[in-house]
């Protein structure tokens, strides 16, 4: 049993790093693997300004990185490495990396979520060349040009407010007359003069190709069924997110979206394995909720192992 671990953590969000951060100051010596997307959503985002604790506003990638160094001083251990397959069907609990296979007592699964695809003709062939759903990572490239974001929450709106920084006219698709986003982030949208909402479309195709790159969009008017065009150069997708749940399927119990389904102390329906962040919450999706399931996982985790070593804490129900 001696390369069986107390406890792996799957992703370097929000969730995995704040597990990482207890289960390591609990002397749990926990692995975590960081995947493809070291810092989850936040490292994709600019500026967050509703973590409590920093009233000015922080960057989402020095966030990300600040709960990093916190984990690593307390002598969390670190791969960079995709985790390809889990079988969680035995013990010990097993994760498949490229590189090789790691046992575990106890697993907290924090893979996040990836920016939802709209699916129409020339997204995927356009991808990098044009379209992206990253505005932090490629806004910089669309100086003085046209573009387009797509959706109405606060990402789009973040996004749009954002890209205004760099492009000459931001146009702001969205399939309805209104916007999801809250209050606060919507008003600043309306309120800026670069962004022109397109109300009540939705993008039927980008067009271009990979030589040239993006030309423009197709859009179909959802009221009336009228077909356009977009002369942009630039389309950014902040249509939502899908759970990076592929590898678990079969595994842990999923619900319809994908999303892991855990109880209210981030257990999964596998004894010793525990959720936490947007793999398993289609509903907030905040930095600091994910934060605080992490949280909550590690400490269930650790309570898990305790009972597991027939030393449960006096009084624990
Ligand atoms: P949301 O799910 O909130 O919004 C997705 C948007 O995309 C909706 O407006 C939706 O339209 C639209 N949409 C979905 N699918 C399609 C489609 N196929 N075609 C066209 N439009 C589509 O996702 P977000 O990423 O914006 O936000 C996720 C969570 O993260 C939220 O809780 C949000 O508050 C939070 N967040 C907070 C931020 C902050 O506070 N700084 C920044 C960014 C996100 P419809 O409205 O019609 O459903």
């Amino acid at each position: 049993m001696d390369d069986v671990r107390e406890i792996i953590i799957l992703g370097a969000g929000c969730a995995g790093w704040t597990a990482a951060i207890y289960t390591a100051r609990a002397n749990l010596n926990p692995l975590l693997f960081t995947g493809d997307e070291l810092g989850g959503q936040l490292a994709l985002t600019t500026e967050v300004e509703n973590y409590p604790g920093f009233p000015e506003g922080i960057l989402g990638p020095e966030l990300t990185g600040r709960f990093e160094k916190q984990a690593r001083r307390f002598g969390t251990e670190v791969k960079i490495e995709r985790v390809t397959g889990v079988d969680f069907s035995g013990r010990p609990l097993r994760i498949i990396t490229r590189k090789g296979e790691y046992a575990a007592k106890s697993v907290i699964i924090c893979t996040g979520s990836a920016p939802r695809k709209l699916d129409v003709p020339g997204e995927t062939e356009l991808w990098g060349k044009g379209v992206t759903a990253c505005a932090t990572c490629d806004g910089a490239f669309f100086r003085e040009q046209e573009i387009a974001v797509v959706g109405g929450g606060d990402t789009a709106a973040e996004e749009a407010t954002f890209l205004t920084r760099f492009a000459s006219k931001v146009y702001l698709v969205h399939r309805r007359d209104r916007l999801r986003a809250s209050d606060i982030m919507a008003k600043r949208v309306m309120d800026n003069a670069k962004i022109e909402p397109v109300w009540n479309s939705v993008v039927t195709e980008c067009l271009g190709d990979r030589e040239s790159g993006l030309t423009g969009l197709r859009l179909k008017n959802v009221e009336n069924g009228e077909a356009s065009e977009l002369p942009v150069t630039g389309f950014f997708l902040a249509i939502g997110h899908v759970p990076n749940t592929q590898i678990f399927d079969g595994q842990v119990e999923l619900d319809q979206g994908g999303y892991v389904v855990t109880d209210s102390r981030q257990r999964t329906n596998v004894p010793g394995v525990f959720a936490a962040g947007d793999v398993q919450d289609h509903v907030w999706q905040q930095a600091v909720t994910a934060a605080g399931t992490g949280c909550a996982a590690a400490l269930a985790a650790e309570k898990f192992l305790d009972e597991l070593a027939g030393e449960a804490y006096p009084g624990a129900r």
